[in-house]
């Protein structure tokens, strides 16, 4: 394992709140420049949970009968270092966990992934939300709110562009019936639940959690909170506010946490992510939504270079698999869908 820390990695911010950490576009981001070796021996490793006004709370001896959380203030020469929920940070000091007690952060484990969004397409500004995380489920409502498949393609390219597996929920559907609207992911390798009020499929969703840190994400009414408290029946997300900007701390669901969830079969982590609306796309790379779609990256192969594979796209191998039949039904759908989410993030 390497190790990460230090003034070399990101640019300045000025604040120990995550959703405020500005990082200076670097497609190496997850790379750190610089590995350095740990310099505290009597170091442990812990999962961080959440922070608060710069405190981060840090899960250590995770799974082990000596687990406990402590709160830790980051190291000076962290300053710099975007550190968020997820981390797997390096911890030194009073480690007891014991009331009133302060460790310190002074490293953070190279990330598996890191889940990001910037202010617009064009803005190259870069939040980080989140890392280490594998999965991303979105929670999207078949009706009040409308759902709107344009945002929700915005996420799948988010989940896509950080190497998540991407889930969708989709509640409410005591309201409305959403085959329509999940029509538009036929083509999508995409796990569906749907939910209603009173009807929860928590067994199901619990089953795709364990073993896993899923990222939930949603726009603000969906009933992600319901469906998180649901879940993990210790959470006291707050539920059925419409305006999400509360004022830090005020509400328990206005900072990023991750809550475990546990069942008969093991257990998993929650990642709640509260005033996510939409992912800004600037830092996306097309390469990576590609992808997520085995059979036509092989096919992609054979395309010209920088081609968009959009369907104007000339002596595309894809469009061109399409139109001769190669790719079949299934296939051209597949396609479709690709070309959809290609076109959101503006090729
Ligand atoms: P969040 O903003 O996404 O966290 O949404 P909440 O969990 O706060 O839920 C918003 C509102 O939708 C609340 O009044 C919930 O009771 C309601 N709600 C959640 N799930 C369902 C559902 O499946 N059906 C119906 N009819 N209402 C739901
Ligand atoms: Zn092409």
């Amino acid at each position: 394992m390497s190790w990460l820390g230090g003034d070399d990695e990101v640019d300045a911010f000025d604040e120990f709140d995550e959703s405020r950490i500005r990082t200076r576009p670097n497609p190496k981001a997850n790379r750190p420049r610089t590995k350095r070796r740990p310099a505290h021996e009597d170091a442990e490793t812990g999962r961080v949970l959440g922070v608060d006004r710069g405190r981060y709370s840090v899960l250590l001896g995770e799974g082990t009968a000596d687990e406990r959380t402590v709160t830790a203030a980051r190291a000076r020469e962290l300053r710099r270092t975007a550190i968020v929920t997820g981390d797997q940070a390096r911890v030194v000091g009073d480690l007891s966990g014991g009331e009133g007690t302060l460790a310190r952060i002074v490293g953070l484990a190279e990330r598996t992934s890191l889940l990001r969004r910037s202010a617009d397409d064009t803005d190259q500004v870069e939040r980080v939300i989140v890392a280490n995380a594998d999965q991303m489920l979105i929670v999207v409502a078949a009706a009040d709110p409308e759902p709107r498949t344009r945002l929700v393609d915005r996420y799948l390219v988010a989940a896509l562009d950080a190497g998540m597996r991407p889930l969708l929920v989709v509640t409410k559907t005591d309201l409305a019936d959403p085959a329509e609207f999940l029509a538009h992911f036929d083509g999508l390798d995409l796990t569906v639940f749907t939910s209603a009020r009173g009807h929860m499929p928590l067994e199901q969703i619990g089953h795709a959690l364990t073993g896993h840190a899923t990222v939930f994400v949603g726009h603000s009414g969906v009933g992600k909170s319901t469906l998180v408290n649901a879940l993990v029946p210790d959470a006291h997300r707050a539920t059925g506010h419409v305006n999400e900007v509360t004022g830090r701390g005020r509400h328990t669901s206005s900072s990023t946490v991750s809550l475990r969830y546990r069942d008969a079969d093991g257990s998993g982590w929650v990642i709640d992510t509260p005033g996510v609306r939409s992912f800004g796309l600037g830092h996306v790379d097309p390469s990576s939504i590609l992808a997520a779609y085995t059979e036509l990256a092989e096919i992609a192969e054979d395309c010209p270079r920088g081609c968009t594979h959009l369907p104007d796209a000339v002596d595309c191998a894809l469009n061109e698999a399409a139109a001769n039949g190669t790719l079949g039904n299934t296939g051209r759908a597949r396609l479709e869908s690709l070309q959809r989410l290609l076109t959101t993030f503006g090729v």
